[in-house]
């Protein structure tokens, strides 16, 4: 007897479509190098992940990782081994239906400095950092794929939607894929600008200017 394929959504279906199209155009615009950065999307009784050791720039929508609403493994290949800092998020951000983690270079850059800020590792240079992610700490180091992330995370996500690990890279969450994809492509803009400017003279964003921001643009995700 043939088992009949199991039917998705058009919500899941466009989810895995999605991860496919954001996962190549960031491949290919150098911002995931080799089978580094994984992504995730929390669905009305799930989630999907990108599967591990996956390069996000060949992902094939049938074979992403789908998880149940508890986290356990139900099809297609293996998840990411980073999955506890995708699931600390959800936790911590009810409104956050996407992660997406990258080893993008300026920001990994900024994430490995001794001088960073761990409270505002990405000072206001622009206005738009301030309304995509906000101030952006950096968490201490702990070793890729150890659960020993999530207990960090879960403190500080509630209330920043995107946080460095330390000598890792950013991870940031957003109320849609799309949304969370811009936000990172921003994040990583500006630590290119922070790194181009770094020893010169700059003239960040008055305290004003990033009140104004905040209360014009209010972070959601
Ligand atoms: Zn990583």
């Amino acid at each position: 007897m043939t088992v009949p394929a199991p039917t998705i959504s058009s919500e899941e279906a466009d989810a895995r479509a999605g991860l496919v199209r954001w996962g190549r155009s960031l491949f290919e615009r150098g911002l995931t190098p080799g089978s580094s950065g994984n992504m995730s999307v929390r669905l009305a009784d799930g989630f999907l992940f990108t599967p591990t050791n996956s390069c996000l720039g060949f992902l094939e929508a049938g074979r992403l990782s789908r998880l149940d609403a508890d986290g356990r493994h139900v099809a297609g290949d293996a998840p990411t081994k980073e999955l506890p800092l995708h699931f600390a998020f959800y936790e911590a951000r009810p409104s956050a239906r996407a992660v997406v983690h990258l080893h993008s270079t300026h920001a990994t850059a900024l994430s490995c400095l001794a001088d960073t800020d761990p409270e505002d590792a990405i000072p206001p240079v622009t206005p738009y950092v301030v309304m995509r992610v906000g101030k952006v700490p950096v968490l201490p180091y702990v070793r890729p794929g150890s659960a020993d992330i999530a207990p960090l995370i879960r403190e500080r996500a509630a209330a920043h939607p995107a946080v460095l690990l330390g000598n890792h890279g950013p991870v940031v969450a957003g109320t849609s894929l799309e949304a969370a994809v811009f936000a990172m492509e921003e994040l990583e803009e500006t630590a290119r600008l922070v790194m181009l400017t770094r020893g010169m003279k700059v003239r960040l964003l008055g305290a004003a200017d990033v009140a104004d921001l905040d209360a014009t643009f209010r972070l959601k995700g």
